[in-house]
């Protein structure tokens, strides 16, 4: 590894930050950009709380990646002082034969992991908040909780300044230029060179990076918050909680303990379109689904919301990221595609940037989210 490398980090959110504070942590030279600044609500970060948790239902190959993260937001924490993760455990209910159910278990078993299999009886008695179906199962995964995302995100990337990094904000990339043995970085007010570049734009990769060889599917992702009418809802240790069928979906009580979050998958998501003109208004029959959830499992909140905001994510196809090289530019690491999964990662993600940037290589299991010989289009 060398310290004298100078590294640009192109989108200083979710995982430009991290990868800010990771690459500064080595002594390295960074410069972020960012259209915004970090911390802001336009892009895929936005809405007071993401979910972390332990065990993973999608694949089980991303635990010894949780695990990484785990650790490093236990030292971004230390190092911030802030308390940017409550760990306050995720229940996860759903058809006990649903395949996602069989996943987390296996994960859980594979990996030691820390949970509670709840039968009706003993889920109605400790978190009355929530109904099942009589061929339903949950499991609370106890290592798990919320994560504040714009807290987070500003927290990483003051402290990746305070190491030495330098972020210009509103410094919107117009290009990436690959050059003899490094990377020009292309903005409205010039150019600079560097010896590697990071690009970590979110939703908007397909509009810097256009041709891609990869499909990322950029999504309009709607949060709908409501007010519960009883007190099944109070309490400091509400967990954050994921339906997977017949609807999938996840919520997660607010920190300020006013409202609770509600979320749908990906297959209910519109397309975003132009990520510069993101559509905010929800209309009303775009809540349709969230108001017939809250009818069938969670009856205790009051079906209008208080609030609806409307982010953006990427999604590739097998919902696996795209981690690496670009393809004939090897000093550009490219992360993107995060498909409504990235946020529990991202100081790992911004780790794994770091090792790509630096050595070409990373010691963490990614070869299931290389962009190397990555066949899907
Ligand atoms: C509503 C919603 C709920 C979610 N829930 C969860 C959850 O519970 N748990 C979980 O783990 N994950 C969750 N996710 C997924 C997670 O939030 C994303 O995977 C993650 O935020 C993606 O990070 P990113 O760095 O790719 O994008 P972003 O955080 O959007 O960062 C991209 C940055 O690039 C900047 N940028 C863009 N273009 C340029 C340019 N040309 N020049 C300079 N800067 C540029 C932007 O301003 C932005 O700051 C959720 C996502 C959404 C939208």
């Amino acid at each position: 590894m060398s310290a004298s490398k100078r590294v640009a980090v192109v989108g200083v959110g979710t995982m430009g930050s991290q990868a800010a504070w990771r690459l500064a942590a080595r002594g390295v030279e960074v410069v972020g950009y960012d259209r915004y600044a970090p911390g802001h609500d336009r892009g895929a970060a936005g809405g007071e709380t993401r979910i972390f948790r332990s065990a993973h239902f999608e694949d089980s190959r991303y635990v010894p990646l949780l695990k990484h993260a785990d650790a490093l937001w236990e030292q971004l924490q230390q190092e911030t002082g802030r308390e940017l993760r409550r760990l306050t455990g995720c229940l996860l209910m759903g058809p006990a034969d649903h395949h996602q159910m069989a996943t987390v278990l296996q994960s859980i078993a594979e990996h030691g992991l820390d949970h509670e299999v709840l039968d009706a009886e003993s889920l109605a008695e400790r978190l009355p908040q929530f109904r099942i179906e009589d061929a339903d199962s949950a499991v609370l995964d106890r290592r798990a909780g919320f994560i504040r995302p714009e807290l987070t995100i500003q927290a990483a990337a003051r402290r990746a300044e305070q190491l030495g990094a330098r972020i210009h904000r509103y410094a919107t990339v117009r290009e990436i230029v690959p050059v003899a043995n490094g990377v020009e970085i292309h903005t409205d007010s010039g150019s600079e060179r560097f010896d590697t570049a990071v690009v970590t734009v979110g939703p908007w990769v397909n509009d810097l990076l256009p041709d891609l060889p990869w499909e990322v599917d950029i999504r309009r992702l709607i949060s709908a918050w409501y007010v519960p009418t009883t007190d099944a809802w109070s309490g400091e240790d509400r967990p954050a909680f994921i339906r997977t069928a017949p609807t999938h979906c996840y919520g997660l009580p607010s920190p300020d303990g006013v409202s609770v979050k509600l979320g749908l998958s990906r297959a209910l998501h519109r397309p975003a379109g132009d990520p510069n003109q993101l559509d905010r208004t929800v209309q009303p029959e775009e809540l349709e689904a969230f108001t017939d959830l809250i009818g069938r499992y969670m009856p205790d909140l009051n079906p209008d919301p208080v609030r609806l905001s409307a982010y953006m994510e990427g999604y590739t196809e097998s919902s696996r990221p795209l981690v690496g090289p670009l393809p004939g530019a090897d000093n550009v690491v490219l992360l993107a595609g995060f498909s409504g999964h990235g946020f529990k990662l991202s100081p790992a993600f911004g780790d794994i940037a770091a090792d790509l940037a630096l050595d070409g290589a990373s010691p963490q299991p990614i070869d299931f989210l290389s962009t190397l010989d990555r066949a899907e289009a």
